[in-house]
């Protein structure tokens, strides 16, 4: 093991690692439920979920069978001039668990090729409408939506790194992430701003891409429902697209099915990833609706995108399967329990001297540090503590699998305490 450890270390990347200073990783030889198993033997309870996206947890009987079971038909097929009942079922359960609007479904591999397929669907729908000079982006800072050149192009400009790329990356227009929280009234400077964006720059802007309500990766910010809901105000007044990406809020995480449902929003293109084949495969969709899809052919044009792994039978079987599980509706209690006790736990660490802020929304949990935190040093006391948690900048934060009990939910919840006084 000592040996595969410096192997792994030398010669493999892990995410946003240096090749001559890299992060510790330890090794996993299983996992199951909420619990990850170490090769020296540790169990560890999952506060990640892998990334927001093994809701239902590891090793699920139902997910593994799916699995097998599509397996021994075949494991793939191309998607070009072909097609299959995975793909089919599951394009139907999208359409019918997303709102209404939203009826074609482009299936690709990853979260961000799916916001580079949302940002070629809204550019190429202006275009086939005779309006090319429409091909610029707006969001809001804070932003996450991926690592593709599309995708950097409109995360925060910042801790995106877009100095390092700016020379190829096109210039899209930002808005301050909103000061407005959930539960608050929208705060003037957040109107003042996105209104006054939009009057200038509509005739130049596709579409706005945001992360409804809950921004990821970008900095674990929560904003108001109304925040949402008037940008989609603005955008029909002002003949915009909205894009929203659901990768990391769709499936249950925020407390409804997606993230846009807090606020009664229909977008014009969705991006699904992360938690839709529950965790088990990478495969992705954007889904858009009847006047999108037939606007970009209005031209004649075809959509210019097609992965190789487009709808991977193994994946698209899973992904359905997951999709049946919440159907069965358990997330709901679930997921409400877990917002209770994060919120009742986690709020103790408020007066913390270490910390800056404290907020909860569905089943998520952010502790906000005053200063950037040692990665490795408290990923190493979080490990001694028999739990996986993985803080980046200032962040500490939770988002277990929905099927997390109490016992092991407390475990994260102190462990972060213990994170907290060695600050
Ligand atoms: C993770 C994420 C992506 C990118 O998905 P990948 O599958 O990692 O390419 C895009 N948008 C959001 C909001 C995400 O959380």
């Amino acid at each position: 093991m000592n040996d595969d450890l410096e192997f792994d270390r030398r010669h493999i990347w892990h995410p946003y690692t240096s090749m001559v200073d890299p992060l510790p990783a330890y090794p996993v030889v299983s996992a199951r439920g909420a619990r990850i198993r170490l090769a020296d033997g540790r169990e560890l309870v999952d506060g990640m979920a892998s990334w927001w996206s093994v809701i239902h947890g590891y090793n699920h009987p139902r997910l593994n069978i799916a699995i097998e079971n599509q397996l021994k038909k075949t494991a793939h097929v191309m998607f070009g001039g072909l097609t299959h009942a995975p793909a089919i079922e599951l394009a139907r359960m999208l359409i019918d668990v997303t709102p209404e609007p939203l009826q074609h479904v482009f299936f690709c591999d990853s979260g961000s090729v799916s916001v580079e397929v949302a940002i070629k669907m809204a550019m190429q729908f202006w275009d086939a409408q005779a309006r090319p000079e429409k091909h610029r982006l707006l969001t809001i800072r804070g932003g996450y939506h991926g690592d593709t050149f599309g995708a950097m192009s409109v995360c925060d400009p910042v801790n995106g790194m877009h100095e390092r790329f700016r020379s190829v990356l096109p210039e899209h227009l930002f808005v301050d992430r909103p000061r407005t929280r959930p539960g608050t009234p929208l705060h003037p400077a957040d109107v003042e701003q996105i209104e006054s964006t939009f009057a200038a720059y509509h005739g130049q802007i596709a579409a706005v891409i945001l992360e409804p309500i809950v921004q990821g990766a970008g900095g674990m910010w929560f904003y108001a429902a109304e925040y949402l809901s008037h940008v989609q105000a603005l955008c029909r007044r002002y003949d915009v697209l909205l894009i929203l990406d659901e990768i990391a809020t769709g499936f249950g995480r925020t407390g409804r099915m997606f993230a846009c449902e807090h606020a009664g929003v229909e977008p014009d293109i969705m991006c699904l990833g992360k938690a839709m084949t529950g965790g088990y495969l990478g495969q992705a969709a954007t889904l858009t609706s009847t006047r999108i899809a037939e606007g970009i052919s209005a031209d004649g044009g075809v959509l210019m995108h097609g992965p190789t792994f487009m709808a991977n039978p193994l994946a698209c079987a899973v992904a359905r399967q997951s999709i049946e599980l919440l159907l069965a509706g358990a997330w709901k209690a679930q997921v409400a329990a877990i917002e209770s006790q994060l919120r009742e736990e986690l709020s103790q660490y408020a007066s913390h001297r270490a910390v800056a802020d404290v907020r909860t929304l569905g089943a998520i949990g952010v502790v906000q540090t005053r200063d950037p935190v040692p990665v490795a040093a408290l990923q190493q006391i979080f490990v001694e503590a028999d739990v996986w948690i993985r803080p980046f900048n200032d962040l500490i934060y939770l988002m277990p699998p929905f099927v997390i009990d109490r016992d092991d939910l407390r475990l994260l919840t102190r462990a972060i305490g213990l994170g907290l006084d060695a600050l």
